[in-house]
């Protein structure tokens, strides 16, 4: 029987998949097109997960109401430049609500999947 020829890593060591070989060499799991499968379906989990995490919808909610400040500024005269500081306000809260996600983002990456 054709062994699958990926290589793991357990405590720092390589062995061998012990799976059987499925196609060009590599088991089921571990063929490069499985692989691809698995990889497309994490990275849509986790888009998901981050469009339902409070701070994503935050700076969606923030950057409507930015857009919203902009079209009232274009329909009034007079209070536009009032308005253009509020605006410079909400989109400060929006880089320091993404930096912040960011950051705390890249903690979590390290220790998890
Ligand atoms: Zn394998």
């Amino acid at each position: 029987m054709e062994q699958c020829k990926e290589m793991m890593m357990r405590n720092y060591e390589l062995y061998r998949c012990q799976n059987k070989a499925w196609k060009d060499g590599y088991c089921k799991r571990h063929h490069p097109d499985a692989k691809a499968v698995r990889e497309k379906a994490s990275n849509e989990r986790w888009k998901e997960k981050r469009r339902q995490s409070p701070e994503y919808r935050l700076s969606v909610a923030l950057k409507r109401i930015v857009a919203l400040e902009n079209r009232i500024a274009e329909l009034e005269e007079g209070g536009e430049a009032a308005l253009r500081v509020r605006r410079e306000v909400l989109e400060k809260r929006i880089a320091e609500a993404l930096t912040d996600r960011l950051a705390s983002d890249s903690l979590s990456e390290k220790g998890g999947e």
